[in-house]
């Protein structure tokens, strides 16, 4: 077996991966990149990328059927499949493209094909030929569809997210399982060119809502559309020829349905890829799902005896948040520290912040309520404010009037710490919030900001004042506290 010593090795030339070794390398010349799948990052092959563009057409089809409500007549509408495919795989190959490109910088000989495992704490096995020993390490192998055992009577009609990118044209129907993030995006963006699509879940949740007034309201803006069910009393499963048989209870009339689909999608949760690489070997201290521990701000993990490891962990490989601008800024965090180490720095985490392109679209701005509430103890420090879009003059005149927000800050300093957002075009308000959140704005600061007329954020402002009218500061809060004491 060749044998190979290397200061810094990466494994998996994800987005995290990449960002990873762009900063190793300010530190070292010895820097190498594992990858034993195909190239191009989940993010540009199957994932952010391919979903916005299949979500763009859906949006297209969308538009134009709903251009009489504005007295504007079309023809009928057709969608066609076998060109928004196409599109999609035209863009979808130009953004790997761009990827691959990028890719060149590094030099053919820092990087590795082939699956890593580790032997030892230093050392990996790449393939079946290759032993690296390498100074320090760090783990960016993402993460890939998980679905129940039950799904496996669908044989090879169960998919995942990365098969519908490969269509050369859309099926009639798909069972989509798992009303989260993807399951939501993919299974409205069929809906609207076409396919026939239900949609179930199991737990109740509904994209990435904590707050039940919000995913109450998205469950019936939805359900006017297509039909959803996130507590789905699905019975079985079966494959009969080239199909999926699915029996369930309606939700709506409780009746017992059974239904032919071409697909059954798993949109059912992702795991993180730890578990095929021999981490027992590594000396670290896993927690029960086999990831390690590690520090968020330096993204190091922690030996099985409590030390700082020599190991590094970024991206969905650590099941913290799995998005793409979190990918990228832990791999730098990581790959810094990686090149550096032993000294090691925190890094700068941004405040949470996720998007869902549906329509309307879905956004969750800070660590959630629950989180806040645990955070600043019991007695109710928190202050919730809201409005809704289905007045708001903007939102009405582009026929999109349909939304809650719900927004938080602190009783006492009026500091904002977060929100939940469903309505029209939300990602940007979405940033707008996250950004005011970063700079510690307070609620009556965000509204001495310009708002102009007639826009979206004047729903935000509407939410903002409320708000501010719910919020107590001054000497009622302190003594409410002290009433109750922290904790209560
Ligand atoms: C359908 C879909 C839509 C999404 N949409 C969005 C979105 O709109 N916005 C957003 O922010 N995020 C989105 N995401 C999430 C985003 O794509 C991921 O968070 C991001 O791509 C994770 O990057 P990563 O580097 O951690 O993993 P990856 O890019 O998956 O990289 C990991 C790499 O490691 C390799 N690997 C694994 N194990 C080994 C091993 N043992 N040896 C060698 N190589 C290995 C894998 O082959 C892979 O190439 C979406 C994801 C999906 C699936």
């Amino acid at each position: 077996m060749e044998a190979r010593e290397v200061d810094v090795a990466i494994i998996g030339a994800g987005s995290a991966g990449l960002s990873a070794w762009h900063a190793a390398r300010k530190h070292s010349e010895s820097v190498v990149l594992i990858e034993g799948g195909p190239l191009g990052t989940t993010c540009a092959r199957v994932g952010c990328m391919p979903s916005k563009l299949l979500i763009a057409a859906a949006d297209a089809a969308h538009h134009a059927r709903d251009a009489g409500g504005f007295g504007v007549r079309t023809g009928p509408i057709e969608v066609d499949g076998r060109a928004v495919m196409a599109r999609l795989k035209q863009e979808r190959d130009g953004f790997v493209g761009h990827v691959l490109e990028s890719m060149k910088r590094i030099d053919a000989a820092d990087r590795i094909a082939g699956h890593a495992r580790f032997e030892a704490p230093h050392t990996l096995i790449v393939g079946e030929s290759l032993r690296l020993q390498a100074r320090t390490i760090v783990i960016a192998t993402g993460s890939r569809t998980s679905w129940p055992e039950l799904f496996e009577a669908a044989g090879d009609r169960l998919i995942v997210n990365d098969d519908v990118f490969e269509w050369d044209e859309l099926p009639e129907s798909v069972a989509v399982f798992g009303p989260g993030i993807i399951g939501l995006e993919l299974g409205q963006a069929l809906h609207r060119l076409g396919v026939r699509v239900r949609i179930f879940g199991k737990r109740g949740s509904l994209g990435p809502f904590q707050e039940p007034a919000l995913r109450d309201y998205a469950d019936r803006t939805f359900n006017e559309e297509f039909y959803v069910d996130p507590q789905a009393k699905v019975e079985t499963i079966e494959r009969d020829g080239e199909q999926v048989i699915i029996t369930f209870l309606e939700r709506h009339t409780g009746k017992r349905l059974t239904e032919r689909f071409d697909y059954l999608l798993a949109a059912t949760g992702r795991r993180p890829n730890v578990d095929r690489l021999g981490l027992e070997n590594a000396g670290l201290a896993l927690n029960e799902d086999g990831v390690p521990f590690y520090n968020r701000f330096t993204m190091q993990c922690r030996n099985e005896n409590e030390s700082g490891s020599h190991v590094f962990i970024a991206g969905d490989a650590n099941q913290e948040l799995p998005l793409l601008h979190e990918a990228t800024t832990q791999g730098r965090i990581a790959g810094d520290n990686a090149g550096r180490y032993p000294e090691r720095r925190a890094g700068l985490r941004n405040t949470p912040l996720s998007i869902v392109f549906t329509d309307p679209q879905m956004a969750t701005i800070g660590q959630g309520r629950a989180v806040l509430e645990q955070r600043l103890g019991g007695c109710d420090r928190i202050a919730v404010g809201e409005a809704t879009f289905d007045n708001q003059g903007r939102a009405r005149v582009l026929r999109q009037n349909r939304g809650l927000m719900r927004l938080y800050a602190e009783h006492g300093s009026g500091l904002f710490l977060g929100g939940e957002l469903f309505g029209p075009r939300m990602e940007h308000i979405a940033h707008l919030l996250a950004w005011a959140l970063e700079q510690r704005a307070g609620v009556s600061q965000m509204l001495d900001m310009p708002f102009y007329h007639p826009v979206l954020e004047e729903g935000l402002r509407s939410a903002l004042r409320d708000l501010s009218a719910n919020l107590q500061q001054g000497p009622a809060i302190v003594e409410r506290c002290m009433e109750h004491g922290p904790g209560d």
